[in-house]
């Protein structure tokens, strides 16, 4: 299904949402509170989950649990996204290890880094690789997304790398623009 990109937009907004409603044990949600807290309207939001074919909306709301899982059907590839962590330094070992048990469509199958001390080694779980095999790793294993934990001041130089080495989205914990 090919969905306008402001719905996935949405739609990944909403899946967060949801996801913090399941882990404070709200098991269910109405659409004028998904709207509120979203900053649109109820209208907006039944009309976001009805395009991806989600209707049940009972007396107590969305089921949060089955509209989680509709919606990773729609935007989630079946077989997930290849991710590298680029800075395997304390803030990288820990996304590393929180999404290897939390979100199973994203694979984290490599990282890299400038440390001669970390690169050829297995760290949190993954192969580190020195930068100088961006290009050629990202492309032979599929790499689509990279988690940007480099110190702020490379953050920009590694994002044109990333760029070049045709990596599609990057996800920046970075304090910086
Ligand atoms: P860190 O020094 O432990 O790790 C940084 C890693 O990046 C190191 O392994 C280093 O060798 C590597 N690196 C440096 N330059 C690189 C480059 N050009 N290319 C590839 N790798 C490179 O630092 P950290 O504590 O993990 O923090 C990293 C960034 O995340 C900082 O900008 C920090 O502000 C931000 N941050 C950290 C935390 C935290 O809890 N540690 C939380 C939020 C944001």
């Amino acid at each position: 299904m090919k969905l306008p990109e402001r719905t996935v937009e949405r739609l990944s907004a909403y899946r967060r949402t949801l996801l913090q409603c399941l882990t404070s044990g709200k098991t269910h949600i109405y659409s004028h509170e998904l709207a509120q807290l979203h900053h649109n309207t109820a209208v907006q939001v039944r009309r976001d989950i009805m395009f991806i074919g989600y209707s049940s909306m009972q007396r107590k709301g969305y089921d949060v649990k089955e509209l989680i899982a509709v919606i990773g059907d729609i935007l989630d590839s079946e077989e997930g996204q290849n991710v590298a962590v680029i800075g395997i330094g304390n803030l990288g070992r820990a996304v590393t290890t929180y999404f290897m048990g939390k979100r199973s469509k994203l694979n984290i199958i490599a990282a890299f880094d400038v440390d001669p001390n970390k690169t050829d080694r297995v760290i949190s779980g993954v192969k580190c690789y020195p930068l100088n095999r961006l290009d050629e790793i990202v492309k032979e294993q599929n790499i689509v997304i990279a988690i940007l934990t480099v110190p702020a001041d490379a953050a920009n130089d590694m994002t044109e790398k990333l760029v070049v080495s045709g990596i599609k989205g990057i996800l920046t914990l970075q304090p910086c623009h």
